[in-house]
C-alpha cells in the first residue's frame, strides 16, 4: 500500500478500484458507458490524490444513491418524464456529481505534494468533505423526498407544485438530505478510525499522516460539518432549480420539464431560467457552495 500520495501506486490503485466499480455499476444498470468514464476518471483523481478516506466517501455517495433510486422505483417511475435524465447515470451526471469533489482531491495531493502546513491540508479535507456530502444530500432528498406525501412547495415563494418540479422542497426531502450530509460525515469519522487504527497496527497511514485525530469530538465535528454542509448545498440546488435552471414546457401533453427535448419525443420550449444552466451545471454548483461552506466552517471550528 502506497504510504505517500500521490504515487504511481495510488494513480493505478484508483483507476483499478473505480473501473471495477464503475463496471459494476454499468452491469447494475446505474450507469451508462460513458457514465462508466466518468466514475474512472473521478475515481482515480479522488482515490489516487485523495487516499483512503477520500475514496471511502466517493464509494459511500455512489452504492447509496445508487441504491436509494432502486428503492420504491415503480412508484418514481410517473417522475421520471420531469427528470432531465434517465435513472442510469452518465458522464454529465458523473463530472456533475464528483468532478468538483474530484479537482478538490487534486487540490489535496496538491498540498500534500508540496508540504503545505497541516491546516491548509484539514481546510482542504473540509472542502471535499463539504463537496461530496452536497451531492449526496441532494441526491438523498430527490430520491426520497419524491415519496412524500404532502405535495412540495417552491423554495422560494412556497408555492405548492407538483411533485417532481425543480425548486420544490418537501419536509421528508429536507430531513433526508440532512441525514445524506450526515451519512457522508459518518463515514468520514469511521474512514479516519480505520486510518488510525491500520497506522497503530500495521503501519500503514492510508498514504496521509494529517487526519490523525480520530476522538469522538472530531468524529462529531465532521458529522456536523457533513450534516450542516450538505442541507445548504442541497437547499442552494433547489434555490437554482426555482430561479435560474432552464425550465421547459412540452405543447404536446402539457408538461413542465427538465428536458430540451421531451421523453415523449417532442422538442419542447424553454419557459424560465437560462437554457445552459441545466440539471448537471445546477448539481456542479451546489457542490462548489457546499465545499466553500465546509472550507469555512471548517476554518472557525478545526
Ligand atoms: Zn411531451
Amino acid at each position: 500500500m502506497p504510504t505517500q500520495l500521490p504515487s504511481y501506486e495510488s494513480i493505478a490503485l484508483g483507476l483499478g478500484l473505480s473501473a471495477g466499480i464503475g463496471l459494476l455499476g454499468y452491469w447494475r444498470g446505474a450507469l451508462t458507458r460513458s457514465g462508466v468514464l466518468g466514475a474512472m476518471l473521478t475515481g482515480t483523481a479522488i482515490f489516487g490524490f485523495g487516499g483512503f478516506v477520500p475514496g471511502l466517501l466517493l464509494v459511500a455517495f455512489f452504492v447509496s444513491s445508487t441504491l436509494l433510486s432502486r428503492f420504491k422505483g415503480r412508484v418514481k417511475e410517473k417522475f421520471s418524464e420531469k427528470f432531465q435524465k434517465g435513472s442510469r447515470r452518465d458522464l454529465g451526471q458523473a463530472l456533475a456529481n464528483g468532478g468538483w469533489a474530484a479537482l478538490l482531491a487534486i487540490g489535496m495531493g496538491a498540498a500534500h505534494w508540496f508540504a503545505w502546513d497541516t491546516r491548509a491540508q484539514i481546510l482542504w479535507f473540509a472542502a471535499f468533505l463539504g463537496a461530496l456530502a452536497t451531492v449526496t444530500a441532494d441526491t438523498w432528498a430527490t430520491e426520497l423526498g419524491v415519496l412524500s406525501d404532502a405535495l412540495p412547495r417552491l423554495i422560494t415563494t412556497g408555492r405548492v407544485v407538483p411533485a417532481g418540479t425543480s425548486g420544490g422542497i418537501t419536509r421528508l426531502g429536507v430531513f433526508s438530505a440532512l441525514c445524506g450530509g450526515a451519512f457522508i460525515g459518518l463515514m468520514a469519522a469511521l474512514g479516519i478510525l480505520a486510518q488510525a487504527l491500520a497506522l497503530q497496527n500495521l503501519g500503514w497511514n492510508g498514504g496521509w499522516n494529517f487526519i490523525s485525530d480520530a476522538s469522538a469530538t472530531y468524529a462529531f465535528t465532521l458529522l456536523m460539518l457533513g450534516a450542516g454542509s450538505g442541507l445548504l448545498g442541497s437547499l442552494f440546488d433547489s434555490l437554482l432549480g426555482a430561479t435560474a435552471q432552464g425550465i421547459y414546457f412540452c405543447e404536446y401533453d402539457e408538461t413542465q420539464t427538465e428536458q430540451k427535448i421531451h421523453s415523449c419525443g417532442q422538442p419542447t420550449r424553454l419557459v424560465r431560467g437560462w437554457s445552459w444552466l441545466d440539471n448537471d451545471a445546477v448539481n456542479f454548483s451546489a457542490a462548489v457552495l457546499g465545499s466553500l461552506f465546509a472550507a469555512l466552517a471548517a476554518f472557525f471550528i478545526l
